[in-house]
C-alpha cells in the first residue's frame, strides 16, 4: 500500500468534523491548550486506555493500580525537586511583547512580528498550576498596607502565609503512585518485583502550547512504578522495552517504520536517572516523544523517606534484608498514544475515481465496531429487520454500534470509513425475501460478502 502523507491540518479537520476533538471552550473562542473530547475521540481514548490497563495491570500477577488524588500536599513537589527544576526556558520578544520557550525558537526572528534579535533574556518559568486550598485567596487575603519612608500608604502581597494553602495541580502521576508505595506494601505485601499503576489527568502551564493534542496543559498519562531490586536493573528494564514495544506495535497498531528508540544520553538525562530509552514517533509535525522509559535508581522513594522520616525500606519476607527498593518507570501519554494511532491509522486512496479518506484502525480499538443500514429508510420491512440485527450486534458490543440511515448507501459508506470503523452491514429486499444473508462491506478492501448476521463476530 502507498504511504498516505498525513498532515496536522489533515489530522485535526477530521477530527473536528467527525466528533473525535473539539478545540476546548470553542464556543467561546477556545482555551489555548485545552481540548475536548467528542463521542468517538472519548470512546477511542477509552478503548486505548483499557487496553494499556489490561495489558499492563489486570492480565499481569505483580501490579497494583492506584487513583490518587489530583491535589497534593506541596511537600511532594518540593522533595520530588519540581518546585526547583521543574521549569522551560522562557524569552519575551522586545517588540511585541509575545512570550517563547526558547527552545522552540529557530530562527532568530519572532515568530508573532517578524522582528531580527528582539528576544530578551531567557528566565526560568515554573510549569506547575498553583491554586489555594481552603477559603485563601493570596491575591485579597494577604495585601500588606505599610507606610514608606516618603509616608506614602504601599501595599504589598505578602506570601507569609502562602506554604501552607499553596498547592498545585500535579504535573505528573508518578508522585501519587510513589506516596503511596508505602500504603501498597503495608496492605499487601507484595513480593519483589512488583509495580504500583496509575491513569489519570496531570497539568502543565506549557508556554507554547501546539502540534494539535500532542502539546497540552492538561492531559492523561498512564503510569508505572516498577519496584524492583538493584542488581538486577538491567534485565527488568530490557523485558519493560520489550513489553512496550510490543504493545505499540501489536495491540496499538502503530506502524514500525515511524517508530524510534532512543537512548537518552549526557544532558538530557535526568541526574537520578542510570538509563533512559525515548520512544519517538514520526508525528505529522516530526519525529517527537511518545513515551519514555527510565530506571529511576532508589531517587524517589529515598527523597521521601529524607523528606517525610518515614521508612521507605522493603524487608524481605523470612529474613532481615531491608533496602529501598529502586524503580523501573515506563511514562505513557494517552492524547501521544491516541494521536499516534490516528496517524497511524489516516489512509487515502481512490475508489471509483474520487480520493477517499479512512482510518484503518485496528478492530478492537475502532470507536465503532459495525454500522447497521436498511438499504432504503422508507420500507418499514427493511427498517424492522435492520432494526432487529442492530439489537443484536449491539448487544454483543455495546455502545459500539451505529445506526446510521442517512444519505445514500455510498455517503454512509465515506462517514463510516472516515472513522475507522471495520463494517458496515446492510439489510436489502434480498435479506428479508431470501435467505436472510446481509451485505457486509469491509471498510479497508471495499468489499462486500453476504453472511448470516447471527455468524457475525
Ligand atoms: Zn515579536
Amino acid at each position: 500500500m502507498s504511504k498516505t502523507e498525513v498532515t496536522l491540518d489533515k489530522l485535526s479537520s477530521l477530527a473536528k468534523r467527525r466528533g473525535f476533538i473539539y478545540q476546548g471552550s470553542e464556543v467561546y473562542g477556545g482555551l489555548s491548550g485545552t481540548w475536548d473530547y467528542g463521542p468517538l475521540g472519548l470512546k477511542l481514548k477509552k478503548n486505548i486506555e483499557n487496553l494499556w490497563w489490561r495489558t499492563f495491570v489486570d492480565e499481569r500477577h505483580d501490579m497494583y493500580g492506584v487513583d490518587a488524588a489530583i491535589l497534593m500536599n506541596q511537600k511532594v513537589w518540593q522533595a520530588s525537586g519540581h518546585m526547583e527544576t521543574f521549569t522551560d526556558p522562557l524569552v519575551e520578544c522586545g517588540n511585541c511583547k509575545a512570550r517563547f520557550r526558547e527552545d522552540h525558537l529557530n530562527s532568530e526572528v519572532c515568530p508573532v512580528c517578524g522582528k531580527a534579535d528582539s528576544m530578551g533574556e531567557s528566565r526560568q518559568f515554573n510549569m506547575m498550576f498553583e491554586t489555594t486550598i481552603g477559603p485563601v485567596n493570596p491575591r485579597t487575603t494577604f495585601v500588606e498596607k505599610s507606610k514608606s519612608s516618603s509616608g506614602e500608604v504601599e501595599q504589598k502581597i505578602s506570601f507569609k502565609e502562602l506554604p501552607t494553602s499553596l498547592v498545585y495541580l500535579r504535573p505528573e502521576t508518578a508522585q501519587g503512585i510513589f506516596t503511596n508505595y508505602k500504603n501498597v506494601v503495608d496492605s499487601f505485601y507484595p513480593d519483589l518485583p512488583f509495580g504500583i499503576a496509575q491513569i489519570g489527568k496531570a497539568f502543565r502551564n506549557e508556554i507554547s502550547p501546539r502540534d494539535f493534542v500532542f502539546r497540552s496543559r492538561e492531559f492523561n498519562q498512564m503510569e508505572i512504578e516498577y519496584f524492583i531490586r538493584e542488581d538486577n536493573w538491567e534485565a527488568e528494564f530490557a523485558t519493560w522495552q520489550s513489553d512496550i514495544k510490543d504493545f505499540l506495535i501489536k495491540q496499538l497498531g502503530l506502524d514500525s517504520d515511524k517508530l524510534h528508540e532512543e537512548d537518552v544520553v549526557g544532558d538530557e538525562l535526568a541526574h537520578y536517572s542510570k538509563k533512559t530509552i525515548d520512544f519517538n514517533f514520526d508525528f505529522p509535525h516530526g519525529s517527537d516523544e511518545l513515551l519514555g522509559l527510565a530506571y529511576r535508581t532508589n531517587f524517589d522513594l529515598k527523597n521521601i523517606q529524607d523528606n517525610s522520616g518515614k521508612s521507605m525500606e522493603y524487608r524481605v519476607k523470612g529474613s532481615d534484608d531491608s533496602f529501598i527498593p529502586h524503580v523501573i518507570e515506563p511514562s505513557f501519554g494517552l492524547e501521544r498514544a491516541l494521536m499516534a494511532v490516528l496517524t497511524s491509522a489516516y489512509r487515502e486512496d481512490e475508489v471509483e475515481g474520487k480520493t477517499r479518506t479512512y482510518l484503518a484502525l485496528p478492530e478492537h480499538l475502532a470507536p465503532i465496531r459495525y454500522a447497521v443500514s436498511p438499504l432504503l429508510k422508507n420500507k418499514p420491512e427493511l427498517v424492522d429487520k435492520a432494526r432487529e440485527v442492530y439489537k443484536l450486534l449491539h448487544d454483543k458490543h455495546p455502545g459500539r454500534v451505529m445506526w446510521d440511515d442517512s444519505g445514500n448507501i455510498g455517503k454512509r459508506y465515506r462517514r463510516q470509513d472516515e472513522i475507522g470503523t471495520p463494517e458496515c452491514v446492510v439489510i436489502d429486499f434480498e435479506t428479508i425475501e431470501d435467505d436472510g444473508k446481509v451485505t457486509v462491506r469491509n471498510r479497508d478492501t471495499t468489499r462486500q460478502k453476504r453472511t448470516l448476521p447471527e455468524k457475525l463476530d
